[in-house]
């Protein structure tokens, strides 16, 4: 099978100045194609050969692993973003989030909280645990729900390529802004 960079919905330079022409030109023109490239380059003669994505993430290590997970959380990440969006959730996903975590407030706090707090290169996300209940977790370099068997609603990716052409050191305004470009209609689909 061969991966491709996945098409945006929206045009590079219309989620500034949350994320800026800039900063998508490296992240998802350079560093998620260099993952592209390096999963169909590393899969070849593999068991792996006609896999999904999915079935690579859950079944593989190593480098094959790490670009596999990479391909999909950063299609995941650009794929929650639309222009003049943000706000607030509606329906079935605010009333799990006031469920499970109190408030809105409070669940953005929390995210927010995981995403500032990790530690060197990652992921914070909200996903939907095995229980059936929202939880908050945080994944180093390019971990994912998937491999733990969790329903990935939304991420935000605190690799400081994501960031540091907008926001040099400044992970807090990044993660600040990055409510107002979520598109809360995308994250309900998931469910
Ligand atoms: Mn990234």
């Amino acid at each position: 099978m061969k991966f491709e960079l996945p098409k945006l919905p929206y045009d590079l330079n219309q989620l500034e100045p949350v994320i800026t022409a800039k900063t998508f030109e490296f992240h998802y023109g350079k560093h998620h194609q260099a993952y592209v490239n390096n999963l169909n380059n590393l899969v070849p003669g593999t068991k792996f050969e006609n896999a999904t994505l999915e079935t690579i993430i859950k079944e593989s290590d190593g480098g094959i692993f790490n670009n596999a997970a990479q391909i999909w959380n950063h299609t995941f990440y650009f794929m929650s973003f639309a222009p003049n969006a943000g706000g607030e959730p509606k329906g079935k996903l605010a009333e799990l989030i006031t469920r499970d975590f109190g408030s809105f407030a409070e669940f953005k706090d929390k995210f927010a909280k995981a995403a500032t707090t990790l530690f060197g290169s990652g992921w914070a996300w909200l996903v939907i645990n095995k229980e059936g209940k929202l939880e908050i977790t945080q994944e180093s370099n390019a971990g994912c729900p998937l491999k733990h068997g969790l329903k990935p609603l939304l991420t935000i990716d605190v690799w400081e390529h994501a960031y540091y052409i907008d926001y040099q050191n400044r992970r807090p305004d990044y993660i600040a802004a990055f409510w107002n470009i979520v598109d809360w209609k995308v994250i309900e689909e998931r469910l």
